[in-house]
């Protein structure tokens, strides 16, 4: 027997604090105790059917039953040139400038492969999407956090940025996962100035361009004059559309960047399956009175009796204009992963500590409002009876 041992690289990374939380979950249910999971980021709702009947449809097509090409479709890359002109009155070139992928999740993950040489500098949010840092990783870069602070609005600070570098990419996330802060088209522009001045490359996660309240509508990165020299953005179809489950996105902007991620595609997957392609395209083509509106409505009203309920029990929180998430202090200013092993042992409700985030995201802890609003209800409510909050108002 040769005794297995995982290659160095997985040993990189940070301890998965997830994985301690499903032990928790699974000792929790064995008591037979009722868990109602705040915890992930993924639509309870389902895809719309119109979306669903195209993909019946197209799954027919022999034509698509072949390997695709990789780099997508022309009827989906036209058609998020589309989206870009229609939404954001950026003029996009569907052959040079779009990319499709199997959700952005793998184009965030492959990107410091195409780009990041051994050693070289990588600026990740923290807190922050998690896939920033274990692409980099990968890829042998060295992960440098950007704090992200309430103070700064969730924002990453210049002089940040300015001490990091030199540096090779800097990932950055508007709307935001997990504090729900949002950037203007002003904070892009400074970022494709210091983009040009120390010459590093800029890729912007955009999961959540169309969850928003209020009248709010998140801009593009790509709307900042320039932006396209420096960088590219990651659109996903999976919170949007409630398709976590299809794996479909893309990677828009750069046309350089966008070949050197093709090509690293190209060398480990085969593209994005044509019928969900040809789906996408259909969840594109929605209008907004037929699904993101209902949606928002849904999510708004979760979003308001999460923070009402949190607020009454003297949690200090905003409310967020975008996303799916909730992001509050942790009473006290306490320890988030004590606390929220606290929640889940003593009220059965799961929460994200915001350390799982990253080192920023201590003091913190995301509500997830992907869970139907009667058993959100049933968690505010057990939590409000717990005993900790009274300390803290
Ligand atoms: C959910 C999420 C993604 C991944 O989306 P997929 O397109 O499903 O891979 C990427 N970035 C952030 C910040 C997310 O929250």
């Amino acid at each position: 027997m040769i005794p297995f041992k995982r290659a160095d690289r997985l040993g990189q990374l940070p301890p998965y604090l997830f994985a301690e939380i499903d032990r928790l979950k699974e000792a929790v249910r064995a008591k037979g105790m009722d868990l109602v999971d705040l915890g992930v980021g993924d639509p309870d709702l389902p895809t719309p059917m119109p979306v669903v009947e195209k993909l019946r449809n197209a799954a027919a097509n022999s034509t698509y039953h072949r390997y695709p090409s990789y780099s997508g479709l022309p009827l989906f890359r036209q058609r998020v040139a589309k989206f870009y002109q229609d939404r954001f009155g950026v003029t996009i070139d569907p052959d040079r400038e779009v990319l499709a992928l199997i959700g952005s999740k793998e184009g965030i993950g492959h990107l410091p492969l195409a780009v990041v040489n051994p050693l070289e500098r990588v600026l990740i949010p923290s807190p922050g999407y998690p896939v920033y840092r274990s692409g980099t990783l990968f890829a042998g870069g060295v992960p440098v956090d950007l704090p992200l602070l309430a103070e700064n609005g969730f924002l990453p600070q210049v002089s940040d940025i300015e001490r990091a570098c030199p540096a090779k990419l800097m990932f950055m996330n508007y709307p935001n996962n997990p504090t729900s802060a949002t950037a203007d088209v002003g904070f892009y522009r400074e970022m494709v100035k210091l983009a040009e001045r120390h010459r590093f490359w800029i890729a912007s996660d955009l999961a959540y361009s169309e969850i928003t309240f209020d009248g709010y509508r998140a801009p593009s990165f790509l709307e900042a004059p320039g932006a396209r020299n420096v960088g590219l953005e990651f659109l996903s179809l999976s919170k949007t559309y409630n398709m976590t489950g299809w794996r479909v996105g893309a990677a828009v902007g750069n046309a350089d960047l966008i070949a050197a991620l093709g090509a690293v595609k190209s060398n480990l997957d085969s593209g994005t399956a044509q019928f969900i392609q040809e789906a996408a395209v259909a969840a594109l083509d929605l209008p907004e009175s037929a699904h993101l509106g209902p949606l928002m409505e849904t999510y708004k009203e979760r979003r308001d009796l999460v923070v009402a309920a949190l607020r009454k029990m003297g949690v200090e929180v905003e409310v967020p204009r975008s996303t799916i998430y909730v992001w509050a202090k942790v009473p006290g200013a306490g320890d988030s992963v004590a606390f929220s092993r606290a929640l889940l042992e003593q009220a059965g409700v799961v929460v994200t500590p915001g350390i799982g985030f990253g080192a920023a995201g201590e003091g913190f802890f995301r509500i997830s409002l992907t869970t139907p609003t009667e058993r959100l209800r049933e968690a505010v409510r057990r939590m409000s009876e717990l005993p900790q909050w009274t300390g803290s108002a």
